[in-house]
Order: structure tokens, then sequence, then C-alpha cells
């Protein structure tokens, strides 16, 4: 991932950079790191970028220009970095969004802007390049940020001197989603903020300090016993310090209980909730909605007309995933197109765990033209999107790929694919439960969805010993979303 920041204190940005994990990250090349000087774009001899605010006002404004500039350069470094052979869609627009291929994030940290949080630094992460653009004084022409700007974000209700701490805090956040940066994969995944609790307290050597012993429950050695321990104190600490979060906590849980009597044919529900992918924007029905990847999923009830749905479901959203039956009164609308319909297939403590002894590695953008050849379903760039998410992985036969799997946006596994020459050798199933045992080892359920009539696939799941729901699902797409 690439993070490119405007700034007036590009040394200020660089020393946060290069230190600890983001600066192995960089160094390793998971990361990479542009700074631009924005008033080296300053058009004043004395290289001023400000003025004062027309209509009066304490302080001094960025002037638009300066920036304009700045960003434009980020831009067309970034874009020659994606097209080195040149950029097919021409990049005549320098504003963003202008086309899908040259659509880049340009984030301006402002406290008027949206709080940061946990999911939007999810959300971030699976972006290729994000662009941070930092203020100072009493911040930025507005005219500018509405040509250059896609997100505005805050991260707390105070006013600090210049946008160049808010980058840092934005970029670690999101640094460290990305697959590889944490070295352990799975650490991110339970702390504060996933599941709507905050993280338990922890210990570590000497055992007793300053008179305090570490508590008997984790030193037990029984996982169980510890677990309980954490979860009780997880509740305790949220409660008291985050009634707000607790109140979701408390939703959450409820609504879980309730997916989890049909756990085949709502597993798409249950693990967004469970993986803090999705939230809980209505309850009857239930609506989940994964910001991530603009798709609202909807359950427990059918009873909700198109009209509703699009009032409750951000403009942004691009797909419904519902009940055939749900499916058919939404297509009468105009706006809702139907996709394709799917069976669930979810993993089960019945399935025969299998250790995976192939070469299977995690795919770098150098096979986004070979998976985009092979696997159609998404369009061309869902499998770039998938790569650069850090979740397709290929088999390999003497060192050549023979096949690959995937992790879609909202987490089921799917996008297999095994060349013809090695099929029939039983390379599919290696890849299937390898990607069971990933998502076993990180604590979740793994799960598919089949398209119905894809008997090849079924046999399959059934081969391994993995069973569809008995529910058809259809996913809708929400036209011109
Ligand atoms: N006049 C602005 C206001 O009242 O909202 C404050 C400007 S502040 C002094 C200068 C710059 O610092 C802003 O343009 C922004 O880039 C950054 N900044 C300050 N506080 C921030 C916060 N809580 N979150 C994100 N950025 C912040």
């Amino acid at each position: 991932m690439n993070f490119t920041v405007l700034t007036l204190f590009p040394e200020f940005i660089e020393q946060g950079l290069n230190t600890s994990i983001l600066g192995r990250a960089i160094e390793k090349g998971l990361l990479t790191a542009d700074v631009i000087n924005i008033r080296n774009f300053s058009a004043d001899k004395n290289g001023r970028v400000d003025d004062y605010t027309y209509g009066g006002g304490a302080g001094m404004l960025m002037q638009p220009q300066p920036v304009f500039d700045a960003y434009k350069e980020a831009r067309s470094r970034i874009l020659s970095k994606r097209f080195p052979e040149g950029n097919p869609a021409g990049d005549e627009s320098a504003t963003s969004g202008s086309h899908n291929n040259n659509k880049i994030r340009c984030i301006y940290v402002t406290p008027q802007g949206e709080p940061f949080t946990q999911k939007k630094a999810l959300e971030l992460s699976g972006e290729d390049d994000l662009i941070v653009l930092c203020g100072h004084y009493e911040g930025i022409d507005e005219r500018v940020l509405e040509e250059v700007v896609t997100d505005r974000i805050s991260i707390g209700d105070y006013v600090l001197t210049g946008g160049e701490l808010p980058a840092l805090v934005i970029i670690d956040a999101v640094a460290r989603l990305v697959p590889g940066v944490l070295g352990n994969e799975t650490s991110a995944d339970i702390e504060s903020f996933y599941g709507d609790l905050l993280e338990y307290p922890q210990y570590t050597r000497p055992e007793v300090w300053n008179g305090k012993r570490v508590p008997e429950e984790v030193l037990t050695g029984d996982p169980k016993k510890t677990n309980a321990w954490r979860l009780e104190k997880q509740i305790e600490l949220t409660k008291k310090v985050r009634p707000d979060l607790f109140e979701k906590y408390l939703l959450r849980q409820s609504t879980l209980e309730k997916l989890l009597k049909d756990k085949r044919n709502n597993i798409q529900m249950i693990e967004a909730l469970r993986r803090g992918t999705g939230d809980i924007i209505c309850t009857d029905p239930l609506v989940i909605y994964l910001e991530c990847d603009k798709l609202a999923l909807v359950g427990l009830g059918d009873s909700i007309s198109v009209g509703e749905l699009l009032g409750i479901i951000p403009g942004s959203a691009r797909s419904i995933v519902c009940s055939a039956g749900l499916a058919e009164v939404l297509c009468r609308d105009e706006r809702i197109e139907k996709s394709c319909d799917v069976h669930n297939y979810v993993y089960t403590e019945k399935v025969h765990r299998r250790v995976v002894n192939k070469d299977i590695r995690r795919l770098g953008m150098e096979y986004a033209g070979y998976i985009g050849e092979k696997y159609a379903l998404g369009g061309p760039e869902y499998g770039r999107e998938r790569l650069g998410a850090g979740v397709v992985y290929g088999i390999f036969v003497e060192g050549e790929i023979a096949g690959f799997i995937g992790t879609h946006g909202e987490g089921s596994i799917g996008m297999l694919y095994v060349d013809e020459k090695y099929r029939h050798r039983g390379l599919a199933a290696d890849l299937e439960s390898f990607m069971f045992n990933r998502d076993l080892e990180a604590g979740r359920t793994p799960y598919g969805q089949i398209i119905l009539g894809n008997e090849a696939s079924t046999a399959l799941q059934e081969k391994i010993g993995v069973y569809g729901g008995d529910k058809v699902l259809s996913w809708l797409n929400i036209k011109n979303a």
C-alpha cells in the first residue's frame, strides 16, 4: 500500500514514518510513502502559501493553488506507478475520481470531518493508494478541497495546530491492517473495537510486581478459563467507560443469538457481525451494512420495500444480499437488478481438518493479469482489488502456478480456480482446506457461497464434507450505484 502525504512539514511526517513497525514495513516494501512539500508549489518568490481569510476571522488560510499543484503532482506520481507504460484512460482531469482506474482516495484531515474509527481504518486499508492532505494555520481554502478531497476525517473533538499528527494517526491505524505489517496476522483481530468491546487488561513478567499478583485466571493454562475471565473484564470495562459501545455490543449479541438458530442460511450475516465488518442499521427486518464492501445484507424477515431499504442504507451501497423471495419483490423496481442466486456452504466441526503440505503462497499484484483472465465474476478490476487486500492465494506445482483461491470482501471464501492441466489432482480441495485452516486459526467460521447450478463446486464441497443451506440467497446490484 502506498501513502502520499501533502504537508508543509515533510520532516515531521518522515520522522514518524521511519520509526518502529511502520519503518520496518517500509524497509520490507510492504508499504511505500511519498511526502510532498506543498511549499514547493508556491508561486510566491518567498514561498508563501497562506493569506488572510475573506470576510474576516482570526488567522491565515492556506491558498488553493499550491495545494492543488501539490495534489496534481501526487496524482501524477501515483498514476505513473499504476500505469508505467502510460495511462490508457488519460488523465485529462486532475480532480479526484474522474475515472474508475484513476480514482484515488484523498483524505483531508480536519476537525470538521467524520470521526476516525477502526471501521474507517479497515475500509481505507483496502485501497492501493491514499493521499493525505494536512492543513495548517486556520485550514485550507474550501474551493480546492471541493476539487480534490474524497474524505474528510477528524481524529477527535479537539483542535491541533496542524494535520501532521492526524495524518500519522490515520496512516498508522491503516498500515497495521495491511497484511504482513504486524507480522502476526491475527493480532489485529483481537484488539479493542473488534466486536464492540474494549480489550481486556494484559500482564507480563514478573508474576508479582509491587505486591500485585497477575490474576489467577490468566495463569491457569486453561484457555477456556482465561477467555471467560477476559470476556468478563471486557464487558466490565466497556460498560463503565464506553456505554455507547456497550449498547452496540448488546444489540450485536442478541442479533447473533437469533441468527445462530439458522446458521447455514444466515452465515453471511453472522460472520459480518462477528468479524466486525458490518453494522446493524435496522432490526426489523435485520439490515447489516458493510461499508467496506458497499453491501447491505438483509435477513430475519422479508417485509421491506425498495424505497424503505434504499432510504436506510447509505447512498454509496452497491449491492444487496437477501432471500430469493424478497429479491423477487425488490427486482420489480427498475433501480435493482439480479446478479446471481447462491447457497451458503458452511464449515462445521464435522469436516475433517487437513494439514495442507502444498506450495501455497499469497499472490501479489504481478498476478493481476492472470487472475483477471481466469476469474471473470465481479469485473476486470475485482481480482486486482482482492490481490491488493492480500487475500488471494496461489497453488504452485513445480514452481508453476496451477490455480488460486481468495476471500471476497464480505468474508466468504471463493474465486476458486484450477488450471485445466492440473485438474483431478485434488488441488481445489487443497486450496479450500488451506483457506479453512486460515479462517479457523483467526477464530472465524469458514464459509462460501456457490452459484446455483455450479455442479463442480457443489460436488467439491460435499466431497470435503461441507453442506449447503436449504434457502436460496440472491445477490442484487443497485443500478448506477
Ligand atoms: N480552523 C479549523 C477549525 O476550527 O476547525 C482548525 C484548523 S487547525 C488549527 C489546522 C489544521 O490542523 C487543520 O486544517 C487540520 O488539517 C488539522 N487538524 C487540527 N485538529 C484536527 C483534528 N482534530 N482532526 C484532524 N485534523 C485536525
